[in-house]
């Protein structure tokens, strides 16, 4: 839209001290900028009180009086404060100022008549309000009065420079009056009819001086459809587009590998979840076009049997297979695994790392040019380009949201056509907000357990009950059992977290003795052949507990380790929780998962801990997480650029952003390509998204 991306500089009467700040502290550009920094929150200033009505449960209030006996109470330097009285038909209360003074000297009198804004408290058996918002009452005020009051974000310095809110308020309020019948419509009238909603030009009013709640309401649902009905149209459009033009390799038969396989070799029936997940796979790769297929399931669900399964597809049908893991630790257990079972069929199978040796690496290169390697398992090593496959037909990439998606676009680069590619996590994310965040993958979900796995056994534990969690671990230690104990790291105070697990460990050295006992200990500080070593005596049971920071969060597989147990567990994310959780239940042991945490706990914090010790159900748990952080800190969000959103919710507003998607769907079936004359408004916006997404791809 022209108008708003003016730049701000042309806005007149706007001071150029004002203008650097807007761009410094708020990044602003453009009247778009501007209009589009909506208020944060609203004070209620649509009613006004007597002084009779006031109550002790008021947060605030608003009243219409004169002002009496404004004098200074006081002397002495901090001693000082102002005094008024305000007096109206049905009482009087005082207001004070501590602070800023001379302000009120200079602005107030007595015997005027003024609009008072603030928290009464009681004091002496009457009222009194401290720092109160005064304006002087004109009649012109009082027929405009009625309102919400919006509330803008400020810096200290926006503050000092009469950019507060109210400043702010001014500022938008006199850019709407300049140019606010310049704001184009962006929807056609027929859609903005059938919901019923109001013009946008209206809703950038309302939404900045609502007079009531419901026209607040109104410029609300107007905005917040408009983000969401355009993100979801773009992101259709956009898949449907990629399925045309991203032509694949189709894999036309199931062959003899996979067929050997299945019949002979499965180690366990696969659950039903894990075949439809098998079936929508094969169903995608005997298509010409690329597949993009995220497979969600919870730890444990058992998502690397069906990549592989997937891989035997591809080499039935002379391609290679890779799969890429986000640490060096990880893609070791997964070559062991898959090791294991490519043995079995014949299927030739080697691991690339950073830590691989050179002359292991040249053969490794060769193998997989000459397409005598069927499989490759690797770390970030596998991108890069001296890396070449003879055919390279399937990606697999696991715990995906560590990866970014120019990373995955340079396998893709791989080969003449893209290989399809299947994504895992185990980071259940609630199905609204997977739609919007993988708008270009199409989504599968393993929503159901191998059976046979006993349930984890939660428990919320106070430091002071450590002693009596050591003895369970010595009980669980006799069983032949493996134990984590996992301090956090979080990366602002490293030191700190540094220091935490080493006290732990000296402390659990303490209470488990060598040589009765051995520890190992696992940290990001450590060079990953010691890190490997560690991992190691743990896994050939050598060691009995395990010291760690998060690094072990992730696809750790140590089937006789049994209790999990998590220092500090207030300073972690549900989500990590949830993994760390995960790393336990994974034999046919009960298994524990014990969170330690000291006695003073946010409220937050509360129902983290409650939800773990409630559920075991990842997707519960991350729609608890969803609740209490918003999408903007989940994992995985941060890479999305789609979901900074400016005043939709995807928390809150799960509704509205799956009906805009169901009514963005529906045009797109009668009209893909939006050229029909109702739909060219639609067209244009979308254009304008898109050339403003190439904007930023050129600043950044
Ligand atoms: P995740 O989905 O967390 O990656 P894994 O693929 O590592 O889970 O599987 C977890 C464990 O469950 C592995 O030991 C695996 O062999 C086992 N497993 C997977 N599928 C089944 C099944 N259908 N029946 C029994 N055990 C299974
Ligand atoms: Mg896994």
């Amino acid at each position: 839209m022209a108008v708003f991306n003016t730049p701000l500089h042309a806005f007149q009467g706007l001071p150029p001290k004002k203008l650097a700040l807007l761009k410094k502290d708020c990044g602003m550009e453009t009247f778009g900028d501007l209009l589009n920094w909506f208020p944060f929150r609203y004070v209620d200033r649509t009613r006004f009180y007597t002084v009779k009505d006031i109550t002790e449960d008021l947060p605030l209030v608003q009243l219409i009086g004169r002002l009496e006996n404004i004098r200074l109470i006081g002397t002495g330097k901090g001693k000082e404060r102002m005094s008024a009285i305000f007096r109206d038909q049905t009482g009087t209360l005082e207001l004070v100022w501590f602070q800023g003074i001379k302000f009120v000297q200079d602005k107030l009198r007595t015997g005027v008549d003024v609009i008072v804004f603030g928290k009464p408290t009681q004091f002496n058996h009457s009222w009194n309000i401290a720092h109160p918002e005064v304006e002087l009452y004109s009649a012109e005020k009082a027929a405009r009065a009625p309102r919400l009051q919006p509330v803008y974000n400020s810096s200290e310095a926006m503050k000092r420079a009469w950019l507060d809110s109210r400043g702010q308020s001014l500022l938008i309020q006199q850019l709407l009056q300049r140019i606010g019948n310049q704001i184009e419509e962006t929807l056609p009238e027929q859609i903005i009819q059938q919901h019923q909603m109001i013009p946008l030009r209206q809703a950038y009013q309302f939404i900045h001086q609502p007079i009531n709640a419901d026209e607040l309401r109104a410029a609300e649902t107007r905005l917040k459809f408009d983000e969401l009905f355009f993100l979801q149209l773009r992101l259709l459009r956009q898949n449907r587009i990629n399925k045309l033009q991203l032509k694949g390799f189709a894999f036309g038969t199931i062959g003899t590998v996979f067929n050997d396989f299945y019949h002979n070799h499965l180690p366990f029936q696969l659950t039903n979840a894990q075949k439809r997940v098998l079936k929508e796979i094969r169903s995608d790769v005997a298509k010409p076009i690329q597949m993009n297929r995220l497979v969600q399931g919870d730890v444990g669900s058992g998502k690397t049997i069906v990549a592989f399964m997937s891989m035997l597809m591809a080499i039935d049908n002379g391609f290679q297979a890779c799969l890429m893991a986000p640490t060096e630790i990880l893609a070791q257990q997964h070559f062991a695994g898959l090791s294991e079972l490519a043995e079995k069929i014949g299927v030739k199978i080697r691991l690339l790392t950073g830590s691989t040796k050179k002359k292991d690496r040249n053969i490794l290169h060769a193998e997989l040019e000459s397409g005598e390697l069927h499989i490759i398992v690797g770390t970030h090593a596998l991108l890069e380009d001296k890396v070449i496959f003879k055919n390279l037909g399937f990606v697999v990439i696991d715990e995906q949201h560590r990866f970014g998606v120019a990373q995955r676009a340079r396998l893709w680069a791989k080969n003449v056509l893209p290989p399809h590619v299947l994504i895992m996590t185990a980071t259940p994310i609630p199905r609204t907000l997977a739609m919007t965040l993988y708008g270009d993958l199409d989504i599968s979900v393993i929503d159901e357990l191998p059976p046979g796995r006993k349930a984890i056994v939660t428990k919320h534990q106070f430091d002071k009950d450590r002693p009596a969690v050591f003895n369970f671990i010595k009980e669980q230690i006799t069983l032949g059992r493996q134990i984590y104990v996992v301090y956090p790291l979080i990366e602002e105070s490293e030191q700190l977290d540094y220091k935490n697990l080493m006290d732990g460990y000296e402390h659990l050295q303490a209470w488990f003795p060598s040589p009765q006992y051995q520890l190992s200990i696992l940290h990001g500080g450590l060079k990953s052949a010691d890190k490997e070593f560690e991992m190691q005596r743990f896994i050939k049971k050598q060691t009995q507990i395990m010291v760690a920071t998060t690094v072990i969060e992730v696809g750790v597989n140590v089937p006789n380790a049994s209790v999990m147990i998590i220092e500090s567990a207030e300073r972690f994310g549900l989500s990590q929780l949830h993994q760390l959780r995960g790393r336990v239940g994974r034999g046919a042991d009960q298994s524990y998962c014990l969170l330690m945490t000291g006695f003073k706990l946010s409220r937050e914090a509360n129902i983290r801990l409650e939800t773990m010790v409630r559920t075991n159900d990842g997707f519960e748990i991350a729609e608890v997480d969803l609740q209490l952080r918003g999408p903007g800190d989940l994992q995985g969000t941060q890479q999305s650029g789609d979901l900074d959103l400016n005043i939709a919710d995807i928390s809150k507003d799960n509704q509205l952003l799956a009906y805009c998607r169901q009514f963005a769907s529906a045009i797109l079936d009668t009209d893909p390509d939006l050229e029909l004359p109702e739909h060219a408004l639609l067209k244009q916006q979308l254009l304008n998204m898109e050339k403003r997404k190439m904007d930023w791809g050129r600043i950044s």
